[in-house]
């Protein structure tokens, strides 16, 4: 057995995991500059290339709340479909189901926070009634022959309240469940996730709703986000979600890094022993080409420093360092 093999199987990890790319959305949604339609495709394009086959590709969201995704049934249409990817999509109500179905996505999200305050900030509703409004999207979505995944924000940590109840994290998956929503991802929206937390939600919720698929979606913001993703896999989840270059930041946090960056995920899962059908290197290209499109660095270390056994020439570097 190989040393990677090896080490997959003293923690239990699955030998096989899906990456959600959320770049496209998640990493962009933010950006006060207006990225290229084109630029937004070809993204997609070249990550699923690179072996990438779920992207969550845009949000039919109204272009005031975020102008930069008001490109998203362009970016739907864009994009190869012969690849065989599934796209995604954030729908915040039945006029967004409307939109993205039309658009024919694979899937669409809802979402809503697990504190009320911070749902109460972001779409301006109680969570009670983020969860009603959800019928009409699964109605519209059923309709058109299109899934739905539900999102939980603030799932580890509200930067208004604190500490989240998880409590309030199976109730939430509870009610995703009664709709016929049986993919629950919990979003670390303001990176306040610990390995400890990881594993008591992880857990929680498979007691809660053990017909769901869990997903994880970490931000960097404290540098334990990879961290995370080891704690998920020991609890044997299989899906998690990242962003080319480590994109996205966090609007209470500014100057924090976004989300965990796809290429040092996929570097850490293969150097760990765990598939995932994707070509390190051409993701590592990838985010390359990402900085050239942001024209700025990207958190994103993987990329930067190359494959872990590429050797240097001797003389070619000044002095070795410590
Ligand atoms: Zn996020």
């Amino acid at each position: 057995m190989t040393r990677t093999a090896d080490y997959a199987r003293r923690y239990g990890f699955p030998q096989r995991v899906r990456v959600v790319e959320v770049g496209p959305r998640d990493g962009l949604q933010a950006e006060p500059e207006f990225i290229a339609t084109t630029d937004k495709i070809a993204m997609i394009d070249r990550l699923a290339s690179a072996g990438i086959r779920e992207f969550e590709a845009t949000s039919f969201v109204s272009p005031r709340a975020v102008p930069q995704l008001r490109d998203a049934a362009e970016v739907i249409a864009g994009v190869d479909r012969t690849r065989r990817v599934r796209l995604t999509t954030l729908v915040p109500n039945p006029r967004g189901a409307v939109a993205a179905a039309a658009a024919r996505v694979d899937a669409m999200v809802v979402f809503l926070s697990a504190s009320e305050s911070h749902n109460r900030k972001n779409v301006n509703r109680s969570r009670e009634q983020s969860l009603e409004g959800f019928r009409e999207v699964v109605s519209i979505a059923r309709e058109a022959g299109i899934t739905v995944r539900g999102a939980i924000a603030t799932a580890f940590g509200c930067p208004f309240e604190g500490e989240v109840d998880v409590a309030a994290i199976t109730d939430i998956a509870r009610a995703y469940a009664g709709m016929g929503i049986t993919h629950v991802t919990l979003g670390d929206t303001t990176g306040m996730a610990t390995p400890p937390l990881v594993v008591e939600r992880c857990r929680a919720l498979r007691e809660a709703v053990p017909q769901t698929d869990i997903a994880l979606h970490f931000h960097n913001t404290r540098g334990v986000g990879l961290v995370n993703v080891h704690a998920g896999l020991a609890e044997g989840i299989t899906i998690f979600e990242s962003s080319i270059g480590g994109l996205g930041g966090c609007p209470f946090a500014p100057g924090a890094t976004g989300n965990i960056a796809t290429e040092d995920l996929v570097y850490m899962l293969h150097e760990c022993g765990v598939e995932t059908g994707i070509d390190a290197d051409a993701v590592a290209d990838a985010a390359a080409w990402m900085e050239g499109v942001m024209g700025r660095k990207l958190p994103g270390q993987a990329a930067k420093a190359g494959p872990r056994l590429r050797r240097s020439a001797m003389d070619a570097v000044a002095t070795a360092c410590g």
